[in-house]
């Protein structure tokens, strides 16, 4: 099942090219996206079968003609995981003297929660004079509890997945602070359920600036896969439901500027399209 977060902060169902405002058939309050989200989550095996009937009930409209918000726009946490790709592992350490960055000693990083925005708003440039990049990665939601999970179970606590752009200044400060910026953490264009998803480690994932193909590459190719990512953030704190982890960028990270259209598409999530600006 596809959830997406639409206009005045509405639950919808995407299906096909509907999507299906279904605020009014669970516990759903609009002022709350999060706690509603969390709500939903952790009672889902209660609400798919009415989330299900209600898409049958309830009149689509074509998705285009809705505005898309960050289907997890308040996590308390979000975990991202740094040269998590054999080919961006080489790309960075050729930059930086083979400097030994690899996900095995570096673990995972925080970003601030406040980063997000959803998948049809704009990027905000903070600095005319330095370098911004695009990361393309698939990220996850945390629907359930989780300390010290293994990751051979780890999936029983992944709700579901979605598109994430790690949008990160290049230079000498720290990674959490380069990469927290407002606007620096796009996530969409909905959350598509684990079940729906299927195997989370073949996905094909494309990034394009313009029109111009930046990024390609399969997440079976992640070092850490999902579920490894899973437990190295559990065993380091409680992982509360709806949080966030972001699994890591392959090779072809390059800048962007203000006029930039960014397009990320991953297989069986489904794509979106932000625009870069910067401070007026
Ligand atoms: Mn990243």
């Amino acid at each position: 099942m596809k959830l997406a977060v639409i206009n005045d902060n509405r639950l919808a169902v995407v299906e096909g090219e509907s999507a299906f405002d279904v605020s009014e058939e669970i516990p759903w309050n609009p002022q709350d996206v999060q706690g509603s989200l969390v709500q939903l989550m952790t009672s889902f095996e209660t609400y798919k079968p009415v989330l299900e009937k209600a898409v049958n009930k309830v009149a689509g409209v074509p998705v285009e003609q809705v505005k898309l918000r960050a289907p997890v726009p308040k996590p308390s946490k979000i975990w991202a995981a740094p040269v998590n790709y054999l080919d961006h592992q080489s790309e960075m350490n050729a930059k930086f003297n083979n400097a030994p960055f690899t996900i095995e000693k570096l673990k995972l990083f925080l970003k601030a929660p406040s980063s997000i925005i959803g998948p049809s708003d704009k990027i905000i440039l903070p600095f005319k004079d330095r370098r911004h990049d695009h990361e393309a990665e698939l990220a996850f939601v945390v629907g359930r509890e989780a300390k010290n999970v293994p990751m051979e179970e780890a999936h029983r606590y992944i709700f579901g997945y979605f598109g994430c752009l790690d949008i990160t200044m290049r230079g000498e400060e720290e990674r959490s602070w380069r990469k927290s910026f407002d606007t620096f953490t796009p996530i969409g264009p909905w959350i598509v359920t684990a079940d729906e998803v299927g195997d989370p480690h073949n996905l094909q994932m494309d990034l394009w600036v313009n029109d111009e193909l930046r990024q390609s590459a399969n997440t079976r190719q992640m070092i850490f896969n999902c579920y490894k990512c899973l437990e190295v953030a559990s065993q380091a704190m409680t992982l509360y439901p709806g949080d966030v982890i972001t699994t890591g960028t392959p090779a072809g990270v390059g800048p962007i500027k203000k006029g930039d259209r960014i397009r990320l598409r991953i297989e069986r999530i489904g794509e979106f399209m932000v625009e870069v600006d910067d401070q007026q």
